[in-house]
């Protein structure tokens, strides 16, 4: 999942796009700063077009060239800059913004062809703001500064006279730019992509329960307490909790080995997590063996025939203890409440609802076990 392909990217494309997206921000402030700093430079090279050519060939001959690249760059930037770009459309604008770049450079070496010596000087620093200064895939990169490489070159040997010394030298100096642009852009790529796992990794370490994969009480207490009870008062919507339990655990533990209960516990968080609705519903390991499922959008009736559902399968599970269970069964006890915030006047907080499905989990213990009490907060 975290494999890194040779261009430094994440080849699971879903890591990669939530790479992308993660960065998003930070990519469109330094494609428009980048952008905007490059053209402010590429115009005042036009002093180098009027010393070599005079100021009436230049206006004519090269003007026109700096002046599209500003305004493509310039407006590419004020895009980056204003709107909400998605990742595609800012490679796209950077590599427009690129294309017409060089394209107008080439151009202008065309149009001072004594200086081809120093035209090689501006390709190799142009080449190096693409590979690591224009946010933009290397992939792209590498056809652009290639494909301009071999242009130049190109140009090198039609328009000028250099000897074949010089134009060796050259084009060995624009390939090693090539190859350490893109050897850097690489690196670049690796270490911030590395830093983006260990952030993830780590938030994932902070917020989930190891063993289950379910999210633990930190994460209940610092995003789920406010922020689902304001969802549903805003809306006037039902939110609905289940406390439930393993049944008898110790003995389990006691019979079987920890070993065996942890798998037991697994189990349980698996049942749970594959009945409830993804990126709706939110599964808590609250204690050992006790879980806390948060609802939202689900009435009471919504709720208890979810924790009936549950009960069931997981009474039904008779693979997890084996033939030899010594007449021991896997079961569970839920606790389920509701409040409706359409329906009434008083308001109550979510551990209002948590330890009203705590006594209700008690109740059906004392009922028995393997049991679902429930009921509706008024
Ligand atoms: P009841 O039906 O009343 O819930 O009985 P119980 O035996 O399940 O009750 P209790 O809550 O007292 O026991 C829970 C046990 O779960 C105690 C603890 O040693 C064990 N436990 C807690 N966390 C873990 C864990 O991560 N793995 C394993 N294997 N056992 C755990
Ligand atoms: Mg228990
Ligand atoms: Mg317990």
């Amino acid at each position: 999942m975290h494999t890194l392909s040779l261009t430094g990217e994440f080849v699971h494309p879903a890591t990669e796009s939530a790479f992308l997206e993660h960065q998003l921000a930070r990519t469109r402030a330094l494609l428009g700063f980048t952008l905007l700093f490059c053209t402010f430079f590429y115009l005042c090279f036009f002093v180098t077009d009027v010393a070599a050519l005079g100021m009436d060939t230049a206006l004519a001959a090269t003007f026109p060239a700096r002046l599209l690249v500003a305004l493509t760059a310039g407006s590419c930037a004020w895009l980056a800059y204003r709107r909400p770009l998605s990742v595609r459309a800012t490679w796209l604008a950077a590599t427009v913004a690129e294309s017409v770049a060089l394209a107008s450079f080439m151009h202008i070496a065309v149009q001072r062809p004594q200086e081809f010596h120093w035209h090689a000087m501006s390709l190799a620093i142009m080449l190096v703001v693409i590979y690591l200064y224009i946010p933009n895939r290397l992939s792209h990169a590498i056809v652009l500064a290639g494909t301009a490489t071999g242009v130049f070159l190109e140009l090198v040997l039609r328009l000028t006279t250099m000897s074949f010394a010089d134009i060796l030298t050259m084009g060995l100096l624009l390939v090693l730019v090539n190859t350490f642009g893109a050897l850097a852009a690489r690196r670049y790529n690796h270490v911030s992509r590395e830093e983006f796992r260990l952030q993830t990794d780590l938030k994932e370490a902070a917020e989930r329960d190891h063993l289950t994969g379910c999210y633990n009480r930190r994460y209940l207490h610092q995003h789920l307490l406010g922020l689902e009870l304001s969802r549903a008062r805003r809306f006037g919507r039902p939110l609905t909790v289940v406390l439930c339990d393993i049944d008898n655990f110790k003995l389990i533990n006691d019979n079987f080995g920890h070993t065996k209960g942890d798998e037991v516990i697994k189990a349980f968080a698996d049942l749970l997590a594959g009945a409830t609705r993804d990126q709706v519903d939110t599964v808590v390991r609250y204690g050992g063996e006790e879980f806390l499922l948060i609802l939202p959008e689900t009435d009471l009736a919504g709720g208890e025939h979810l924790a009936e559902r549950l009960r069931e399968a997981f009474a039904a599970d008779r693979l997890l203890l084996g033939d030899n269970a010594f007449g021991l069964r896997t079961t569970a006890s839920f606790g389920v409440a509701c409040f409706d915030f359409a329906n009434s006047q008083v308001s109550y907080n979510l551990p209002d609802l948590i330890s009203a499905a705590d006594k209700l989990m008690y109740e059906a213990k004392r009922s028995g076990r393997n049991r679902v009490e429930s009921m509706e907060l008024k």
